[in-house]
């Protein structure tokens, strides 16, 4: 840093001011990936309470549009589970390399030991009992709270993929859940990360976290939006759409859709989530080369039919994991790889996009909805 301020032919004041108000920056700097410019989110460490926050410049694409400026193409990346250390530093470093922000869906139980399965009870189900694992040994859940803190002070935003992971046939799924339900896993969720904050050191708390994925698309949105809500929640990314439609507000809840898109090597519509992908592909574990392709070409597609029409924000769903041989990683790896940096394009989290929402002219954004949504051939 002392290379950078010294370049500058400015008076020792503002040197020293500058140092000053930059120190919490350096400290982040330190910490993680984030680049000057970025937004240190979330909330600071204890010790750093009373240090007055940093200033955030905002990029140059968040204002309104001009008269006749088409919006950017967003395309938000989400991982749900969000708890892998491998995937992290993968999609941490590629991510910075291309400028993009994107979002982690945190399972709230994988900041758990496995020892501590019981602090966490699924409504209608065991203490303990989850569809998926918890989160391994203190070691490991003190990597994934480092990772966590490196993606937040890089801007990437985190929200919640629920805790137990009950789809259908793990009844009681989360389909089957009603308000109570919905509002005892968000407060099991919210507890996790807040102790994790408390003992630690994670720089995120529970009211950072502003919506989410719900595990396998599934839920009763009439019961699970009211606790959503409730929860100080704004947006959901769980349910689907015929196309790639923009945001729409349902019930005081941003919905950000999930698209089914064409699939050219199949032929047919699918969900854009890896794992419907995986499914209606053959759900074989050697087959990997070819699913990377359908994949990306279906994300390639879907993309071109968006910029080339409604330009609605564009949902890349995907978990943390490595199923058939990671040819679903691979795919997202190599769309944002190729396309955060693409003209007129932004790879954002679902905080920016809302914020971008919120400074247009409602009139503007209506023309775009009013569109068809985008169909990919
Ligand atoms: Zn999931």
């Amino acid at each position: 840093m002392s290379a950078r301020w010294t370049r500058r032919p400015g008076t020792w004041l503002t040197v020293a001011l500058a140092l000053v108000l930059a120190g919490v920056l350096i400290a982040a700097l330190g910490r993680g990936n984030a680049r000057p410019g970025t937004a240190a989110a979330g909330s600071p460490p204890p010790s750093a309470s009373t240090t007055a926050p940093v200033p955030v410049k905002d990029p140059d694409w968040m204002r309104p549009l001009r008269p006749g400026e088409k919006p950017p193409q967003f395309v938000l990346f989400s991982f749900d589970g969000a708890g892998s250390h491998e995937h992290w530093s993968r999609y941490l470093s590629l991510a910075q390399s291309v400028h993009a922000h994107f979002s982690g869906f945190l399972s709230g139980i994988y900041l758990l030991t496995d020892e501590q399965r019981s602090r966490y009870t699924g409504p209608g189900h065991k203490p303990g009992a989850a569809s998926i694992g918890f989160g391994g040994s203190a070691a490991e859940v003190a990597t994934r709270v480092q990772d966590l803190n490196t993606a937040v002070a890089a801007g990437h935003q985190i929200g919640t993929h629920y805790n137990g992971h009950f789809c259908a046939g793990a009844e009681p799924g989360v389909g089957r859940w009603t308000t109570a339900g919905w509002t005892d896993e968000i407060g099991q969720f919210s507890r996790f990360v807040d102790d994790a904050r408390d003992h630690l050191g994670l720089h995120l708390s529970a009211t950072d976290v502003t919506g989410g994925r719900t595990p396998c698309l599934e839920g009763n949105w009439a019961q699970a939006f009211p606790a959503m809500r409730a929860a100080g929640y704004t947006f959901d990314s769980s349910q689907p759409s015929d196309g790639v439609k923009w945001p729409t507000k349902l019930d005081g809840i941003w919905e950000f859709w999930m698209p089914y898109v064409q699939v050219p090597a199949l032929h047919k519509k699918v969900i854009m989530m890896d794992y419907n992908l995986w499914y209606q592909l053959g759900h074989s574990k050697n087959d990997a080369g070819r699913y990377t392709q359908a994949t990306l070409d279906t994300y390639r597609g879907a993309y071109r039919a968006a910029f080339d029409g409604n330009r609605a924000p564009l949902v890349i769903g995907n978990h943390f994991n490595d199923w058939a041989g990671g040819a679903f990683s691979r795919a997202a790896e190599g769309f944002m790889g190729e396309v955060c940096t693409k003209p007129e394009t932004v790879c954002a989290t679902y905080a920016e996009v809302t914020k971008w929402m919120s400074l247009q002219d409602p009139a503007v954004l209506d023309k775009y909805r009013s569109m068809p949504l985008a169909q990919s051939g």
